[in-house]
């Protein structure tokens, strides 16, 4: 392919950052190739900025090593490096005109007169703001705006801009033709475009690779059609496009088990009756009459998009989205199914959960029934149950026993939220503190990469008692 031949010009090994002690970008590696156009997608705070600020010289990490052209530039200063940067906030200087704005860091360079003003012509032509020089760009509108940014981002001729969300202070309609535009200019310009966005539609129209991001790590790297169809795993296939995401049971090669039923796919090597993730997007599923169908389900909701009807087909307890160009009335039973091409499987996102606590009983009290452990430095009370203090328990708590407490309350505070997917019957929430994952169920949204208190519910947890410590049995 004609990607893999062009020269890597930068490249982030290992990069490892921690702002306040708290872990920003966990190691994460990555080759830019020249004239590429390399989207950072992901959602709010997963390390989109930090990443391309290291690229760009104004966040130096605390180990890792950033490449330029096959030479480790670590601690080279922003304007001694090859690269231009675009912000949202256009940064442009409010009382010069555009001429003077997209000029500015020429006549910083002292270039000759007329070369200045070849060069800017150049590229306001490029920009599609040919004639507007002696504008006031306070006059100009948000598109103009960027556009002028843009352009003075470009006339110094780096090899690589950067472009932190420059689209997104613009309207829905402007942002559209503007990411056209951008990919045009890309494309007339030659220069490597690396561009953090949180939006995914604009990842998937305007880049050669999306790199996707989250809490701190590089989740998949690929063509938009690579992570569209080949997601590696349940937050890809959530965070790009819809999509239906069951959990399910790889039986064997090329068998898999979702909602009790079992279907044919293609994927192979994951072992057998391996607990897996399956996607399967709402436009691969055909609605059949119930007889033919792999799947059958009763009709929900129903609504018109303009070029496909979208259906909510209620599959036992799970619901299902189904994006077709015809349609079922709501109520009736209708089949569903889907190629085996179009079933993705993929390991689950926490293989093991760890909700799981081997512990000692640290105070108890018999008349009470009650009795604490301590818990990642908390005491933690356990209320109608009774153990001696100075047993020792293994403590299960199953995803159902977890929830999310209010402000203040909440047996751990401050649990980090590292990924809510929605699993068509409930969203299933990976839960991070600080020495374990844990797994929850919810039926409300919670907000991805913030802190919350935790909540154990002990009726649904079970309780083993081990054996005494070996020194504790000697004693
Ligand atoms: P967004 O889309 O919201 O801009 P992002 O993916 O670009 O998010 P970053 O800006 O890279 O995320 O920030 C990642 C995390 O690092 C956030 O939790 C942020 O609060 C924190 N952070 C960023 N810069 C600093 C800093 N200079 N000091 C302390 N914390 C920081």
């Amino acid at each position: 392919m004609e990607q893999t031949s062009k020269k890597v010009i930068v490249s982030l090994k290992d990069i490892f950052v921690r702002f306040d002690g708290e872990v920003i970008l966990n190691h994460i590696s990555l080759d830019i190739r020249e004239k590429e156009f390399v989207t950072i997608l992901g959602p709010s705070g997963c390390g989109k900025t930090t990443t391309l600020r290291i690229i760009g010289g104004f966040v130096e990490p605390e180990s890792g090593d950033v490449i330029f052209d096959g030479e480790r530039i670590n601690g080279l200063p922003p304007h001694k490096r090859n690269v231009n940067t675009v912000f949202q906030k256009y940064s442009l200087f409010p009382h010069l005109n555009v001429f003077d704005n997209v000029a500015f860091g020429l006549k910083l360079k002292k270039l000759p007169k007329d070369e200045i003003k070849r060069k800017v012509s150049k590229m306001l032509a490029v920009v599609d703001l040919k004639g507007y020089e002696k504008r006031p760009v306070q006059k100009l509108s948000g598109g103009q705006q960027q556009r002028v940014a843009i352009a003075r981002a470009l006339v110094c001729d780096p090899d690589i801009i950067l472009l932190d969300e420059p689209l997104g202070a613009l309207d829905l309609k402007l942002r559209k033709d503007m990411q056209i535009e951008l990919k045009d200019i890309q494309k007339s310009t030659q220069k490597t475009f690396i561009y953090v966005t949180h939006d995914q539609e604009e990842a998937l129209t305007m880049s050669d690779r999306v790199v996707v991001m989250n809490n701190g790590v590089i989740e998949q790297i690929g063509t938009p059609e690579d992570i569209y169809n080949e997601p590696v795993n349940a937050f890809v296939a959530d965070f790009i496009g819809e999509a239906n995401i069951l959990n399910g049971t790889m039986i064997d090669d090329c068998r898999i088990r979702i909602l009790g039923t079992e279907l044919e796919c293609v994927d192979k090597g994951f072992g057998r009756n391996t607990p897996v993730d399956v996607v399967i997007r709402p436009e691969d599923i055909m609605i059949t009459s119930p007889e033919e169908g792999q799947l059958v389900g009763v009709v929900e909701k129903l609504t018109f998009k303009g070029v496909h009807y979208e259906m909510s087909i209620r599959c036992g307890k799970c619901e299902i989205l189904v994006h077709s160009t015809s349609s079922a009335a709501i109520g009736s039973t209708v089949g569903m199914s889907v190629v085996p091409f179009n079933i993705q499987i993929m390991n689950k996102l926490l293989p093991f959960y760890d909700n799981i606590i081997e512990t000692e009983v640290s105070s108890s009290d018999e008349s009470a029934n009650t009795f604490s452990f301590e818990l990642e430095g908390v005491t933690v009370e356990v209320p109608n149950h009774y153990f001696p203090e100075g047993t020792r328990l293994r403590v299960t708590l199953p995803p159902e026993a977890l929830s999310l407490a209010g402000d203040g309350d909440g047996d751990l505070q401050d649990v980090f939220i590292e990924s809510v997917i929605y699993k068509g019957e409930h969203n299933e929430i990976i839960l991070e503190s600080d020495e374990r994952k844990w797994l929850m169920l919810s039926d409300t949204d919670e907000q991805v990469a913030t802190y919350v208190p935790l909540n154990f519910d002990f009726e649904k947890a079970e309780f083993e008692v081990l054996d005494p410590e070996p020194a504790a049995r000697e004693g």
